[in-house]
């Protein structure tokens, strides 16, 4: 037996376990132990079901309404048409200055550094994101780092996808080392849910890159349900935070899953207790195929009053909704 921690640990193969995820609905059912009739939109229209093992293991058994399992098994509802839900619900392709570089808010811009996911969430605005045009080129970026080092006011930059954390180590260091190099970069964010769905991930080699650059570094993490914060997740948020990084976390507010105050409140003061703090709470963005999982505005702001009652100030998320052509996000409460 290997010993998982310790000077010398250089972590589980993370590759590994990417090529070990359930990518079957048939196979995820008979993990968890459900009958047939709850898993069988095998095509995932048009995004194929991705489920890491360890993320499967946190799901309870038996149980088709649990709510890690609602956000990656694909659902007849996604084939609905629904008015007002649509393929780029966040003006995704109107903000694009060059491939894979999108700049929507004054200072920062965000890099789609990879189409590729540990996981692949029902409920993602990405779902249907025109990747091949879309994420960062053959060319490595040279064009999207050329435009980012051409712009004075750019202060801070977002490393996205899919998730950034898909990359290898040396190609994140070498992007972080452009970026590094551009005098009025001044903050480097990472938008992940790698450390929450795929803990292994985080290995020390990693930990060292993102503590090797002159960049502050915020890492936003994306968990939704206080479960899917176990052991795991919580010893890889503990290496990210030697690193110096400041950790964040943002949600998406989604029915069935987290649309009550017990589980927000509990999401929020298990986030602390890993020591990442609460950042913002979504309102789903109108994705094609995600309308079965809307919790509306009304809701969404009696929810927050509801948290408010039993929490710190500081650990309650701000609820806020991405508007097409906004100049940043929409507060909502
Ligand atoms: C959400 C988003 C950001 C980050 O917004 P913050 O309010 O700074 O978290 C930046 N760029 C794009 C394109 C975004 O969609
Ligand atoms: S991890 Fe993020 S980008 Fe990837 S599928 Fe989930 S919501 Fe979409």
């Amino acid at each position: 037996m290997v010993a998982r921690s310790g000077p010398g640990w250089q972590g589980p193969d993370w590759k590994q376990d990417l090529r070990q995820a359930f990518t079957r609905p048939a196979d995820l059912r008979a993990f968890l132990g459900l009958p047939a009739a709850v898993a069988n939109a095998d095509s995932g229209f048009g995004f194929r079901m991705r489920v890491p093992r360890c993320y499967a293991a946190l799901m309870e058994p038996g149980n088709p309404q649990d709510p890690l399992l609602r956000q990656v098994l694909p659902q007849a509802a996604e084939a609905e048409v629904h008015p007002g839900f649509s393929p780029d619900p966040v003006g995704d392709a109107a903000a694009t200055l060059a491939p894979g570089l999108l700049q929507k808010y004054r200072g920062r811009a965000l890099l789609v550094t990879t189409p590729a996911c540990a996981i692949h969430c029902r409920y993602c605005f990405r779902r249907h994101y025109p990747y091949g045009k879309g994420a960062l080129g053959s060319d490595g970026g040279a064009a999207a780092i050329a435009a980012i080092a051409a712009d004075p006011g750019l202060r801070e930059v977002i490393l996205s996808g899919g998730d950034p954390l898909m990359r290898d180590d040396a190609d994140l260091a070498e992007l972080m080392e452009a970026l590094a190099a551009i005098p009025q970069v001044e903050r480097l964010r990472i938008h992940t849910r790698l450390p929450v769905v795929l803990p292994s991930r985080v290995t020390p080699a990693l930990c060292r890159v993102l503590g090797g650059t002159r960049l502050p570094v915020v890492v936003v993490i994306h968990a939704n349900h206080p479960r899917e914060l176990g052991e795991a997740a919580g010893a890889a948020l503990g290496r990210l935070r030697q690193t110096g990084a400041t950790l964040l976390n943002q949600s998406v507010l989604l029915r069935g899953v987290n649309d009550d105050p017990a589980t927000l409140a509990d999401l929020s003061e298990t986030l602390f207790r890993q020591g990442v703090m609460p950042y913002y709470l979504h309102l789903l963005d109108r994705v094609a195929g995600a309308a079965h999982f809307e919790v509306g505005e009304a809701q969404g702001l009696d929810l927050m009053g509801a948290l408010r009652l039993r929490l710190p100030g500081y650990l309650v998320p701000r609820l806020v909704r991405e508007v097409a052509g906004a100049g940043s996000k929409t507060a909502i409460a």
